[in-house]
C-alpha cells in the first residue's frame, strides 16, 4: 500500500478554509517556520480512501473473532458508544469539576461516577470502589498502595507479597513499584495453587496476597477461602486481580471469597474498548477497612446533589480528573443495560464457551490441565513441538490466514508452549464452530505438513515480524 505523500502532487488540497471573519493576527518572527512544512498535497476524496483502507487493515473485535485469553475481548456495543458521545457528557470540560462554583454544572457527570462506583461495589462484594485508575496495572499499583498504607497506619512492619508462579507480569511489577518484596508461590501439576507452599511462604512479613479466580490456567482456586483465612490470620490482605471476572459476574463475588483490595478491568469485564493499549479503565474495589486511604477526591452523594470530598487516610490523587470518564460511562450503560439477571448470563455463557471449544479441540491439542475450564481454557502445543517442530507460535501465525486472531500464546509462563483460548460469551456457536475447525486444521497439518505451518502468515499484510528487533528498535515513522 502507497505511503500517503506518496499520493501527494503539488497544489492538491483536501480542504479550503472559510474565510477569515476574525482580524487576521501576525505571527512573531521568531515562532514562523523557515520552510514550508513538508505535508502531504491530496485531494480530500484520496485522503478519505486512504484511511479507509488503513482501517480495514486492522484487526478488531468489530470485524473478526478475538480469542485472546485473559484479555476477554468481547464485543463492545455500539449503545455504550451513542452515550459516551452525547455532547452533554462529552463537551464537559474535565477543569469544571475543579472550580467549587462550576461543580453544579458536573452534577450529572459526578451521578455517572458514583452509580457506577457503587454498582461496581455492589458486583464484587465490596464496600467501595474508585474510578480513578487507568488501566488494570494501575489498578494494582493503587491496590498494593492501599494495602500498604493499612499497615502504616497500623504500625504493621510488613514487606513481603506473596504471588502465584501463574500471575500475570503485572501483579509482581505492581508489588514492586509499591516497596514490596514479592514472593513466588508455585502452582500443583494440575493447575491449582500449592497451599502447603503458600502456608510455608505465609509469615508476619507478609502484607498481601494477589491471587485471581479463576487464575490465569482458567481453573477456579478451590482452596481459596482457605488461603484468605490463613492469610488474614497474620493480618496479610488479599488482593483480587480482576481480570478474570468475566468468569463469575453475577454468581460469585470477590468480597464474599474474603478478599480485601481488588481492580476491575472495564475493558474485559464491562465491554469498553481496549484500544491500543488504552484508553483503559481499572477501578480499585475495597472492604471497609481500607475506605479511609482511597485515592481523592471522591464523588460523595449529599442531599440531593454531589460533592467532592477527601478521604481522611488518602493516598492521594492517582491519575488526573476522574480517570478515563469516557470509558467509565460505557461501562455503566453496559451495566444498567444487562441488570443482574444479564450479568449472570455473561459468566454463564462465558464459561460454556469456553467449555465447548476446550471439549472440541481437546482431542487433537494437548489440554494443559484435567480439571474444569472457567471462561478460557489451555492447551499445551509441546508434544507437536517435540514431535513436528510445530510450536504455539507456529499455530497462532497460522492462525492469522484463516481470519482469527490467534489465541495468547507462551502465557501462562508456567506451562510450555501454552496456547491460551477466552472465545467470550458474546460469539455465537456458527462463529466457535468455524474456529475449532480452523484450528483441526491446523493441528492435522502440523502432522501433515509442518513446513506450511513455518511459513505462515502468507496472507496478512506482513508476514512474521522480527519481534525481538521491532521492540528493541521501535520505529513508528515510515
Ligand atoms: C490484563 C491483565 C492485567 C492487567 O490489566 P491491564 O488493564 O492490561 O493493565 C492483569 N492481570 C491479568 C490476569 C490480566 O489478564
Amino acid at each position: 500500500m502507497q505511503l500517503i505523500f506518496e499520493k501527494s502532487h503539488p497544489g492538491r488540497r483536501a480542504i479550503t478554509l472559510d474565510p477569515f471573519d476574525v482580524p487576521e493576527a501576525s505571527l512573531p518572527d521568531e515562532l514562523r517556520r523557515e520552510e514550508a512544512a513538508a505535508l502531504p498535497e491530496v485531494s480530500e476524496l484520496e485522503v478519505v480512501r486512504h484511511f479507509t483502507k488503513l482501517s480495514q487493515r486492522n484487526f478488531g473485535i468489530d470485524t473478526h473473532f478475538y480469542p485472546l485469553g485473559s484479555c476477554t475481548m468481547k464485543y463492545n456495543p455500539k449503545m455504550a458508544e451513542s452515550v459516551a458521545a452525547d455532547g452533554n457528557f462529552a463537551k464537559l470540560h474535565p477543569h469544571l469539576a475543579s472550580v467549587g462554583p462550576y461543580q453544579r454544572l458536573c452534577q450529572g457527570a459526578f451521578e455517572v461516577i458514583h452509580e457506577l462506583e457503587n454498582c461496581l461495589a455492589e458486583v464484587a462484594g465490596m464496600a467501595a470502589a474508585s474510578l480513578q485508575p487507568i488501566a488494570g496495572a494501575h489498578g494494582e499499583l493503587t491496590g498494593t498502595l492501599l494495602i500498604s498504607a493499612y499497615h502504616r497506619a497500623k504500625g504493621n512492619q510488613k514487606d513481603t507479597i506473596l504471588i502465584p508462579d501463574s500471575a500475570h507480569g503485572t501483579n509482581p511489577a505492581s508489588a514492586a513499584i509499591a516497596g514490596y518484596t514479592v514472593v513466588e508461590v508455585p502452582s500443583l501439576p494440575d493447575g491449582t495453587l500449592d497451599v502447603d507452599a503458600f502456608k510455608e511462604a505465609l509469615t508476619d512479613s507478609v502484607a498481601g496476597v494477589m491471587l485471581t479466580c479463576p487464575n490465569t490456567h482458567g481453573l477456579f482456586e478451590p482452596a481459596v477461602a482457605d488461603i484468605a483465612a490463613m492469610a488474614h490470620e497474620v493480618d496479610a490482605l488479599m488482593y483480587y486481580d480482576g481480570a478474570n471476572l468475566n468468569a463469575i459476574v453475577g454468581r460469585c463475588r470477590p468480597g464474599d471469597l474474603g478478599f480485601d483490595v481488588m481492580h476491575y478491568n472495564l475493558h474485559k469485564t464491562f465491554a469498553t474498548p481496549h484500544g491500543m493499549g488504552g484508553p483503559g479503565s481499572g477501578p480499585v474495589g475495597v472492604a471497609e477497612k481500607l475506605v479511609p486511604f482511597l485515592p481523592g477526591p471522591r464523588v460523595h452523594a449529599e442531599g440531593e446533589g454531589y460533592e467532592l470530598i477527601w478521604p481522611e487516610q488518602s493516598i492521594g490523587r492517582i491519575a488526573p480528573y476522574f480517570g478515563n470518564f469516557m470509558i467509565a460511562l460505557r461501562a455503566h450503560a453496559y451495566i444498567l443495560h444487562l441488570g443482574a439477571e444479564g450479568l449472570r448470563d455473561v459468566a454463564d455463557k462465558a464459561v460454556l464457551n469456553a467449555n465447548y471449544v476446550h471439549a472440541r479441540l481437546k482431542g487433537a491439542l494437548k489440554s494443559a490441565f484435567d480439571g474444569r475450564f472457567m471462561h478460557e481454557c489451555v492447551f499445551s502445543a509441546a508434544p507437536l513441538a517435540k514431535e513436528h517442530g510445530v510450536h504455539a507460535l507456529d499455530i497462532a501465525k497460522a492462525l492469522l490466514d484463516t481470519g482469527f486472531h490467534a489465541p495468547t500464546v507462551y502465557f501462562p509462563l508456567t506451562v510450555k508452549e501454552s496456547l491460551m483460548i477466552e472465545p467470550t460469551e458474546t460469539e455465537s456457536k456458527e462463529i466457535l464452530d468455524a474456529f475449532c475447525e480452523a484450528m483441526l486444521d491446523i493441528a492435522r497439518r502440523a502432522k501433515e505438513d509442518p513446513e506450511s505451518l513455518h511459513a505462515a502468515p502468507i496472507s496478512t499484510p506482513v508476514g512474521r515480524l522480527d519481534e525481538v528487533r521491532a521492540a528493541k528498535e521501535l520505529n513508528c515513522t515510515f
